[in-house]
């Protein structure tokens, strides 16, 4: 990926430009989700409050798929939604659930209706990467969209899913740079498929340039700069700002960074 980037950020240089310029993109402020990771509810309570007064999300991913089964995820997920209530952002604030390939196909079904009911708006990764041959049978019927992770790394990946799931999330340490994940996301849109663009625990380098494309995706998950301790400065240093729930791009040439990558 580092290479991948690389090359990017250069060739947007030599062109003066923006990297997403240089790849017929608008500028556009872009919304970004806030991960809270998967833990016992009353922290998992505390943490969620803590990153509402923090970040002021428009969407918070509930990290599930806990091995001590349904009803710790339920408990969790009822944790954030009662701090979402109780710091008054029940309008502003919508949630969405990555399992993390935690549930069995009779797990996921429960869960899924269960999370519906609740407002959740979508799921990720239901069911382990590996297991794709049983998501038609999580598919149909379903009560909300769902969408792969782990089940997709390059382009070849996108067979096994088609006609199954509503979307995948596209990570460039998955793919490889934004030139494989381009390549998905083209192949993707053409069968219909919903797009959202996710990170690992990652720099704000390889943030920056996952930013680059962030306009094209139905959703951006890019959220784990704001994890290191030295985040203000580092962000500061690649002109990477996270601003009431929005992730703005930079007008400086490549993918925003002054230092080399
Ligand atoms: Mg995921």
């Amino acid at each position: 990926m580092i290479i991948d980037s690389a090359a990017w950020d250069l060739l947007a240089k030599k062109a003066n430009m923006p990297l997403y310029q240089l790849l017929g993109l608008e500028k556009k402020d872009i919304k970004t989700s806030i991960t809270v990771s998967i833990g016992e509810p009353d922290w998992v309570y505390e943490r969620a409050k803590h990153l509402i007064k923090t970040f002021n999300p428009y969407f918070l991913k509930i990290k599930l798929g806990s091995n001590a089964g349904i009803e710790p995820d339920q408990a969790s997920f009822l944790a954030v939604k009662q701090a979402v209530l109780d710091m008054n952002q029940p309008n502003h604030t919508q949630l969405f659930v990555d399992a993390n390939g935690g549930w069995d196909v009779k797990g996921a079904k429960h869960m899924m209706q269960w999370l519906h009911q609740q407002g959740a708006i979508y799921v990720e990764q239901p069911l382990k990467k590996g297991e794709e041959s049983y998501l038609p049978e999580l598919f149909q019927d379903r009560p909300l969209p769902i969408y792969v992770d782990e089940s997709i790394h390059f382009v070849s990946d996108i067979h096994n899913v088609f006609g199954s799931v509503d979307g995948v999330n596209l990570k460039l340490n998955k793919s490889g740079g934004i030139t494989e994940a381009l390549r998905i996301y083209n192949i993707a849109r053409g069968f219909n498929l919903k797009c959202m663009i996710g990170c690992f625990s990652e720099s704000p380098h390889a943030i920056a340039t996952a930013l680059s494309i962030g306009s094209l995706f139905d959703y951006v998950d890019l959220d784990s700069f704001l994890n290191l301790k030295e985040c203000d400065k580092v962000s500061k240093d690649n002109h990477l700002t996270y601003k009431d729930g929005y992730l703005i791009q930079s007008n400086h040439p490549g993918i925003g960074v002054i230092n080399a990558i």
